[in-house]
This record gives structure tokens, sequence and C-alpha cells, in this order.
């Protein structure tokens, strides 16, 4: 079999990070192929996302097995991430991406390893504890899963992005050309073998967290709209619900109005505002529902992945 490791990295403003990033992943690149577990034109790929410090003249001066790669601007950690899986797909057989930051455990990289040469084309890495981000990062993250998953986008719970695919799940990947990107969410669309390794979340080595408040919402909003329609379905919803409410507020007006309770014009004032609201709410949501089917087809996912084919002669 033939097991030739390419670990990604996307890299934005890490000039503080990199040097022991390097240090340690070039380590574990030389254990793994001294022990034989990948083979020896194994590589580290840095991604530069137009970096505004020092980062790139590092990677340019690192020599093999570092290659480096870099983008004309600042595109975002998924689009860098995306640029190096690309790259590293016609090259390698088997690709693990991760963080510059040293936050996901290097050791994790063994256990997936051994799961993928047990059968598995896509290894998570799950972080089983995050003692070590802020409680506001823990629990904004928590909620982040949790509505991911309510809303009808299969993320793997506490998973980032330090997963390993294979060469065939990155082919499959390729299939998807959709531009708001949110790997978290297409990769378990892929379907085929998949594990999760655990490993504990460690601080950020130095530097700074490149996803301030700002840009996590983002990141948040761009994965539930890229991946669900349930919010339109729920204006849908929620306009025949007002709608069916304002039957009844109709009959109740009418009641108040034949016992002489009410005075002249409001029954036709209220009447009209529940009726039109629930009409106009539940039309909106109608409209909606054929957006969302333009989106769907606008990003032309593919409509199903062929995991095997038996042919008996
Ligand atoms: N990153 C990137 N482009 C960006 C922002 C971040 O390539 O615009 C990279 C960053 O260098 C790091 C990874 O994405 O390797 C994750 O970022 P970070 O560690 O700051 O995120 P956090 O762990 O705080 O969520
Ligand atoms: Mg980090």
């Amino acid at each position: 079999m033939k097991n030739t490791l390419y670990i990604v990295v996307p890299c934005y403003n890490e000039e503080a990070c990199l040097d022991e990033t390097t240090k340690r992943l070039l380590d574990k690149l030389k254990q793994l192929i001294s022990s034989q577990v990948i083979a020896k034109d194994s590589r580290i790929v840095y991604i530069d996302d137009g970096s505004k410090d020092q980062t790139w003249s590092k990677i340019e001066n690192l020599k093999s097995p570092v290659i480096g790669i870099k983008l004309s601007r600042n595109r975002g950690h998924q689009n860098a991430l995306l640029a190096g899986l690309m790259y590293a797909k016609d090259h390698a057989d088997i690709v693990i991406s991760m963080d510059a930051d040293l936050q996901d455990d290097i050791n994790a990289i063994d256990k997936m390893l051994e799961k993928y040469k047990d059968g598995y084309e896509i290894v998570y890495g799950v972080r089983s504890e995050r003692k070590t981000d802020s409680a506001f990062k823990r629990n904004t993250a928590l909620a982040f899963y949790k509505i991911m998953n309510v809303l009808g986008a299969e993320v793997v719970y506490n998973s980032a992005d330090y997963r390993l695919m294979s060469k065939r799940a990155l082919e499959e990947l390729s299939q998807y050309k959709e531009v708001n990107l949110f790997l978290r969410g297409l990769v378990p669309l892929i379907g085929l073998k998949s594990a999760e390794v655990e490993y504990p979340r460690a601080e950020r080595f130095a530097g700074e967290s490149k996803y301030p408040v700002k840009k996590m919402v983002k990141f948040a909003w761009d994965g539930i709209t890229s991946f669900s329609i349930k919010p339109i379905r729920f204006v849908l919803w929620l306009g025949i619900i007002i709608f069916i409410i304002s039957l009844i507020v109709t009959i109740y007006a009418l009641i108040t109005k034949l016992t002489g309770n009410a005075v002249s014009g409001w029954t036709f004032t209220t009447c009209s505002i529940w009726i039109l609201g629930g009409l106009q709410m539940a039309s909106l949501g109608l409209v909606g529902e054929y957006i969302g089917k333009i989106y769907a087809e606008s990003k032309a996912r593919p409509r199903y992945v062929i995991e095997k084919i038996v042919e008996h002669k």
C-alpha cells in the first residue's frame, strides 16, 4: 500500500508559531518515516493565507520536506485549507490538515494513521476537553454545534479542521464546487468509512487567535446558511400559523361586532391586519422555498458518492 503523507497547515500571521510548529512536525515526520508507517516522500505543506508579517519569508526559507504555497491575499482559513488540500491530493495518498498554532495534539497523527490502516477514509480529530479555551469560546462553540445539528447539517461534535482524509475522500470533496466553504459540514456529506480520534486541545503556542468574535459569528452564520434552508421553512410555517390565528381572530371580531361591542370600523381593521399579515408571511416563506431550491441547485453538489461496486460474472 502506498502511503505518502502530506500534512497541510494554513497560516495567517503565524510567524511566532512557525519555527516551533515546523520543528515538531519534522520530528513527527522523521519518526513516522523511520518506523515505516509513511513513505519517504511525505511532506509538510504550509499555505500562507496572505499574512502581513514574516510568515511567508519564513516559509520560503524552509527546505524539503516543507512545501510552501502563497495565496495572493487573505482568503480566510477555509479557503486556505482547501487550497492546501487540493494541492496535496494530487501528490499524496493520505492528507492530514491541522492548525499552525499547535493547539491540535501532534501525537494524534499516529492514531489517525492507525485508523487509516484499518480502512477508514476519513478520520476526525475530536477534542476530548476544551479546558484551555475560554468559557465564552467553549460555550458558544457548544451552542453552535447543537444549533447546526438541529438545523440539519451533520457536523461532527467538537471536531474542527484537524482530520485525516484519504486521496479518495479528497477526490470526492473536489466535486463540491460551492464558494461559501464550510468544510466541517461538507466532509461528513461525502460519507465513506469514517472514524474519530480523541485528543486534548492545548493552548495556542504563541500569538493570538485569528478568529475574533466577529469572524466566529460570520463563520457560524456561513455554516448555517450554507447547509440549511430550515430558517426559510420557519418563515413559511410562521405565516401559516399566523393565518390560522387570523381566522380565529376574525370569528372573535365578528362575534364582538354582532353582540354590539365593537366601535365602527374596528372589525374590518383588525381582520385586515391579521389576515394580510398571515398571508404575506406565508407567501414570503413560499417564495423562500423556491429560492432555497435555486440555492441548492446553484451549489451543484454531487448527488451521490459511490462507495463500492460489486460485479459478479
Ligand atoms: N487562519 C488562516 N486564515 C485566516 C485565519 C486563520 O489561514 O484568515 C489559520 C491560522 O493561521 C491557524 C488556523 O487558521 O492555523 C486556525 O486559526 P486560529 O488558531 O487563530 O483559530 P482558533 O483556534 O482560535 O479558533
Ligand atoms: Mg487555534
